[in-house]
């Protein structure tokens, strides 16, 4: 369904969201558009938009934002559109607070456990093998360091 077409609210989703850390924050949005502007994502999809986003969020078009195939899954994380905010929204965080329902619920798109697998076996997103290692050292980089992937594991044995 388009923003354009009659929809019923639904005030649920708003209180759902309300519920998650900085999931709040769609509630300031005036629709201004300066989030669009400079986003890198909007650069690379033409559906991709954070305005829009919040927009739904705001309405409550919780099928489509809570989705693995969700445009909110194109959102690089850098944080541009809530430097441009002029109501401190920080559409990132929101769209943050949407892929976490999205987690809770098991619809996350699969790239997303692998990605968290990685994090807890190694404290990084991507895998490091024997190949990685020899291209770091003939770069002159220092080895991959290794994190105290046990305190992550610990506060996930805590929730
Ligand atoms: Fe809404 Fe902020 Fe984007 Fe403007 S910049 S549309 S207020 S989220």
């Amino acid at each position: 369904m388009s923003v354009q077409e009659k929809q019923k609210i639904n005030f649920a989703f708003r209180d759902e969201l309300n519920s998650i850390a900085e999931g709040f924050r769609h509630n300031y949005c005036y629709q201004c558009g300066a989030c669009v502007a400079d986003c890198p994502a909007c650069n690379y999809s033409e559906s991709f938009n954070p305005r829009l986003i919040i927009l739904k969020a705001l309405l409550g078009f919780r099928e489509e934002l809570i989705s693995a195939d969700s445009e909110i899954w194109n959102c690089t994380n850098c944080y541009t559109c809530s430097e441009r905010c002029p109501q401190d929204v920080r559409p990132v965080d929101v769209i943050i607070a949407l892929k976490n329902i999205c987690v809770r619920d098991g619809c996350a798109p699969e790239l997303i456990g692998s990605v968290s697998g990685a994090v807890l076996s190694s404290g990084i997103t991507t895998k490091v093998t024997s190949v990685s290692e020899k291209r770091r050292e003939e770069h002159g980089l220092a080895p991959v360091k290794e994190y105290p992937v046990e305190e992550l594991r610990r506060l996930l044995e805590d929730e």
